[in-house]
């Protein structure tokens, strides 16, 4: 997102068609261009608003924060730089909410922590999401937006990839499905692991998903990639996502989702879902 043409910040410009637009209108509109449907970046909060009823959001663990294990340069300073900017420990939130009246346990990414990037904490946190599914028996939902792994714990972060993938593992066992929705941009580590294996994967229009960088990719295969190389479309033709979904359709679209899934008679039985 561009800030443009007013100090207040009121203006933004289109990353889509260059069109100026103003804040409120946008606003109104889901943060998606009026004339050219270029679906901008949004914080978590939007997202929470957007798909939770009541916006509201039980979080849990969201003292949780990282040690510096391998006391990596600034890794101090990065870490209270982005608690100062989010307000928020690390990189994810999660807990218990409802869509469209369905308990859900819902997980949310900060792009603004270190490019939401997953060290032991936000994989420890996607990790206690997928038990507490398994333990109540509750459809799990997680919008990821991601750089990947973070690279200033090292080993500890990629090791985030083998455990949530396990935990995923055990959900399909118990017949629990994971809704899993990466925005733009979720990339490597993250949508290399817990955010590809989703037994439904939903996007939004134009995000960028993805493993290795376009440019890596070109250099290593010595080919040029096509235009629309790794954007959700380009994804869903060649069936590594599900859905591309507008975004003032999200919500929605999970209800409808999960409502097909989980058996007509869960609400008063509170019976475990089976798919
Ligand atoms: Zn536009």
């Amino acid at each position: 997102m561009t800030k443009a043409q007013t100090p207040d910040g009121q203006w933004l410009r289109c990353d889509g068609c260059n069109e100026i637009l103003y804040r409120k209108t946008l606003e109104a509109n889901f943060y998606i261009c009026t004339r050219c449907g270029h679906h901008f970046r949004i914080p978590p909060q939007s997202y929470i608003e957007i798909l939770l009823d009541d916006a509201e959001l039980d979080e849990l663990d969201a003292g949780l924060s990282a040690k510096d294990p391998l006391r990596f340069p600034q890794y101090r300073e990065k870490l209270k730089q982005a608690r100062q900017k989010t307000g928020r420990a690390d990189g994810l939130g999660y807990g218990r909410a409802r869509v469209n009246g369905i308990p859900v346990v819902f997980g949310i990414m900060d792009f603004r922590f270190i490019g939401g990037s997953m060290g032991s904490v936000v994989g420890e946190k996607v990790a206690r999401s997928i038990r507490l599914a398994r333990e109540e028996r509750t459809p799990l939902v997680i919008v990821s937006t991601s750089g990947g792994a973070r690279m200033y714990e090292g080993m500890y972060s990629l090791m985030q990839m083998a455990k949530t993938s396990a935990e995923l593992g055990l959900l399909r066992q118990s017949r629990i499905p994971f809704i899993s929705i990466p925005v733009d941009p979720c990339t490597a580590g993250v949508m290399a692991s817990y955010a590809s294996l989703g037994d439904v994967i939903i996007s939004e229009p134009g995000a960028l998903l993805g493993f290795a960088g376009a440019r890596v990719i070109q250099e290593t295969i010595g080919e040029k990639l096509p235009e629309e190389f790794q954007r959700a479309e380009f994804m869903l033709k060649h069936g590594l996502i599900d859905m591309v979904v507008q975004r003032r359709d999200l919500k929605d679209v999970v209800a409808r989702i999960l409502s097909m899934l989980l058996p007509a008679d869960r609400e008063e039985t509170g019976e475990p879902g089976s798919v």
